[in-house]
């Protein structure tokens, strides 16, 4: 069965074609356009390619509390609806991509896949903020990167290895602690701006910091909001880019690429010391993401930092989110 997978960013769009069935899902082409591109014209490539999809998936970054993937029906495009304000970044391009899809041929089955979903079996401690009973309970540890880590976890023999974290490390970046093949933790929080120091986001922050930077009257909330999604992490601390194969490049002659490289290792090796606590050990430790996958000095610099765990192997595996929404989708809709 063809199914069309989308996975819109907050910048571009990526669709792919999957030939998905009982035996496994094979990408048949797949490209990457602006975010506003219009689905019609997506369609119409596809047909001049003689491909007809029978259903569409989509990566949905925020799913509440959603514990797996859902077929598309008004009362959950209302509840995601609701969300945007929650992930202002990514929803609205996303459910505008649902929308289309509708419009253009509305008995086509479209099925959501939630990048939190994988998160939800977490144990509730792990999901839980101190904070009052009395705030709003959507406040909570959601975590993201879902459809990556649960890749991962697909490709791997959880008997062999029962206590596993993924390092997912690419623009954003977090990490999954998984015990025989179950989520336990996870860095990223209600937002994908906590956790791990990543491209343009600083990662987990002194509530205070924010606090004080507001009170100052040196940043509005949306020159906060900017500052943190935009202007921290790598591109921040080394003034120059987020684009860590150009930091490791330069680092040598350059004192603020080197520090943001720094940082970014001690914050994964430090986290990850964390998760592995989550775990009481850890047999594997997983690298994928485009930093993860692609640069071997910083695995090695990550590694060094964690000579204590005695016994522990790792691995690189390529992760492939497009898979797992077509997998879903065959899965609901054949
Ligand atoms: P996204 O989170 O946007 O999907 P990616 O997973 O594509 O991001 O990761 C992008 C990051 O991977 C960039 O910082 C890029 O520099 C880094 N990267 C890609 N290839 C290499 C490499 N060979 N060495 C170091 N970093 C790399």
């Amino acid at each position: 069965m063809l199914v069309l997978c989308f996975d819109a960013g907050s910048s571009s769009l990526k669709y792919a074609v999957f030939e998905a069935g009982d035996g496994g899902e094979r990408e048949l082409l797949a490209e990457t356009l602006d975010v506003n591109a219009p689905v019609k014209d997506i369609f119409a490539k596809l047909a001049a390619k003689g491909i007809s999809a029978r259903a569409v998936g989509h990566r949905i970054v925020f799913g509440g509390m959603h514990a797996a993937p859902v077929v598309v029906e008004p009362s959950v495009l209302t509840e995601l609806r609701g969300y945007v304000p929650i992930d202002p970044l990514h929803l609205p391009s996303q459910l505008r991509i649902v929308d289309e899809v509708t419009a253009l041929v509305p008995v086509l089955p479209q099925v959501l896949c939630f990048d939190t979903a994988f998160h939800r079996r977490m144990p509730e401690i792990a999901q839980r903020f101190a904070l009052p009973a009395s705030i709003d309970p959507l406040v909570r540890r959601y975590g993201y990167h879902g459809l990556s880590y649960e890749y991962i976890v697909s490709t791997l023999d959880s008997a062999r290895y029962p206590r596993v974290v993924i390092a997912h490390l690419g623009n954003g970046a977090s990490l999954a602690a998984v015990r025989d093949g179950l989520p336990v933790d996870t860095t990223m929080g209600f937002s994908p701006l906590g956790g791990l120091m990543m491209g343009t986001r600083p990662g987990d922050l002194d509530p205070g910091v924010m606090l004080y930077l507001l009170r100052s009257g040196e940043f509005t909330i949306e020159g906060l909001d900017h500052l943190l999604t935009q202007q921290s992490g790598l591109l921040g601390v080394s003034g120059t880019t987020a684009d860590m194969r150009e930091l490791l490049a330069r680092r040598s002659g350059d004192r603020a690429a080197e520090l943001a490289v720094q940082l970014f290792v001690y914050t994964a090796a430090k986290f990850i010391g964390a998760m592995a606590v989550t775990l009481g050990g850890l047999d594997l430790l997983v690298f994928t993401g485009g930093i993860g996958e692609n640069s071997e000095d910083i695995r090695r610099m990550i590694g060094a930092r964690l000579d204590m765990f005695e016994g522990m192997e790792t691995r690189v595996i390529l992760t492939n989110e497009t898979c797992v929404i077509a997998r879903h989708t065959w899965r609901l809709s054949s």
